[in-house]
């Protein structure tokens, strides 16, 4: 695996995971093409000594799992655990609004972005769409994904706001609508405009809201569609950035990378012995507590499924969870050369200097020196570089799922990630190398 093909891969997830639920479907695309085979928790398992399996949990969740060829009854899994979501907008119900001669969407923020850097930029649409079926207990799920830009949340000028370059506090209900067309479009617009628009019977489109677009989108009628959880994504493609071309700058770095280095990790991992598990967790960037994040029962149930499946009693099931390893993987703050003074004073990760350990006292990262001191061993025998993160004492900083995890399966978790700057823009940066030693670190984490 060279590195120039870990970026490629890494270059293609970024383009794909527009949403949770588009992560995931690339993943299974991802883990099918290596010869993973797809399950669902609802049936029995038949599961074989070097099987492969993944399974999907309510559309944005998912998990893979390979069994070793040997298979002691003590042996125990190598679990890594990533997140599908990130900060973005969402699209509420009802969505359509109409001022002063433009066509606007109402949206609701998810999770905690930098508002200002949604403005001004290309923007569509992804995610997922139920519509009517013959089973009322299971409505037909659409994936839905518009790769042509769709809207812009357009900044207001500075001649009419002298102030904007001391900073401007966004209303994240009325300042960041987005536009998505115009009302003379329809031949319903004023003024000059009118004069050049169509008129309404020539245009064919007069009253089309977003819910008249999704159907024609998804080739069915209006009114069969019940629900949506629609997001609005960056259209911007990743970038090679620098004299050497060394820094990434894309949407979504948080957390694609880190699902990407699992998923190649797991896949390329030569371990023979106990099971290997990657979990992909939704909802990380709104607190994980939801049947399909990081807190829910859903991993330890599937570990006792899969135990269970080679005839394990509830005990030694136990055992083997209290043996296993479990790696909580998300990106870490890299130090701003322009903001040396929010870093810790002596732990400052630099771009380019290897995958972050990341500790704090307070465990909004799973922090425990032993577990530490495993994955040191691990970069130093495969000389991967590392370097360690701390929050600055006056500093909160963020919390990662790897905690939560770990308070449902209690086992040894350490928080890992590539540094990033700009975490939670529309847009991050990162370093190439640091996806090399992430994704190297996987593979050795599931080959030893
Ligand atoms: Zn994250």
């Amino acid at each position: 695996m060279t590195a120039h093909t870990e970026i490629e891969k890494l270059r293609t997830m970024l383009k794909a995971g527009t949403s949770a639920a588009l992560t995931v479907e690339e993943a299974a695309r991802q883990l099918r093409e290596a010869g993973f085979e797809e399950l669902s928790f609802q049936y029995t398992w038949g599961l074989t000594q070097g099987g492969k399996y993944f399974m999907k949990h309510h559309g944005t969740t998912l998990f893979a799992f390979t069994v070793g060829e040997k298979l002691d009854y003590r042996d125990s899994f190598r679990m890594a655990a990533a997140h599908t979501d990130y900060p973005c907008l969402r699209i509420k119900p009802n969505p359509d609004i109409e001022a002063a001669g433009y066509r606007q969407l109402n949206v609701e923020v998810y999770g905690g972005p930098i508002l200002n850097t949604w403005l001004d930029r290309p923007l569509s649409v992804s995610g997922r769409v139920a519509v009517r079926s013959e089973d009322v207990l299971r409505p037909d799920m659409r994936l839905l994904e518009i790769k042509r830009p769709l809207m812009v949340i357009p900044n207001l000028a500075i001649h009419l706001n002298k102030e904007v370059n001391k900073g401007v506090e966004l209303n994240r209900q009325t300042d960041l609508l987005p536009i998505i067309g115009t009302l003379s479009a329809l031949g319903r617009g004023s003024g000059k405009a009118e004069s050049c628009a169509k008129k309404p019977e020539e245009a064919g489109a007069e009253g089309m809201g977003f819910l008249d677009f999704l159907a024609q989108e998804l080739s069915v009628a209006r009114e069969d569609i019940l629900d949506y959880e629609l997001w609005i994504t960056c259209l911007e493609e990743p970038k090679l950035v620098g004299i050497e071309q060394d820094l990434l700058l894309s949407p979504r770095l948080d957390n694609l990378t880190s699902v990407q280095a699992l998923l190649s990790g797991i896949i390329n991992g030569t371990r023979r012995e106990g099971f290997n598990l990657i979990a992909l967790f939704d909802h990380e960037e709104v607190g994980s507590r939801s049947k399909q994040g990081a807190a829910s029962l859903m991993l330890l149930h599937l570990l006792e499924k899969i135990c269970e499946s080679f005839g394990r009693t509830p005990m030694q099931t136990k055992e083997i969870i209290y043996d296993s390893l479990f790696l909580s993987v998300d990106v870490a703050q890299g130090t701003h050369p322009n903001y040396l003074g929010k870093m810790d004073v002596t732990n400052r990760p630099v771009l380019n200097g290897g995958l972050c350990l990341k500790e704090a006292c307070s465990q909004s990262y799973a922090t425990d020196c032993e577990a530490v001191a495993i994955v040191e061993q691990l970069c130093r025998a495969k000389e991967i570089p590392y370097q360690k993160f701390v929050n600055r004492s006056d500093v909160p900083g963020g919390g990662t799922l790897g905690a939560i995890a770990s308070s449902v399966i209690p086992v040894p978790t350490i928080d890992i990630g590539v540094p990033l700057l700009a975490m939670h823009s529309a847009v991050e940066t990162m370093g190439v190398k640091d996806q090399i030693a992430i994704t190297d670190l996987l593979t050795a984490f599931f080959s030893i």
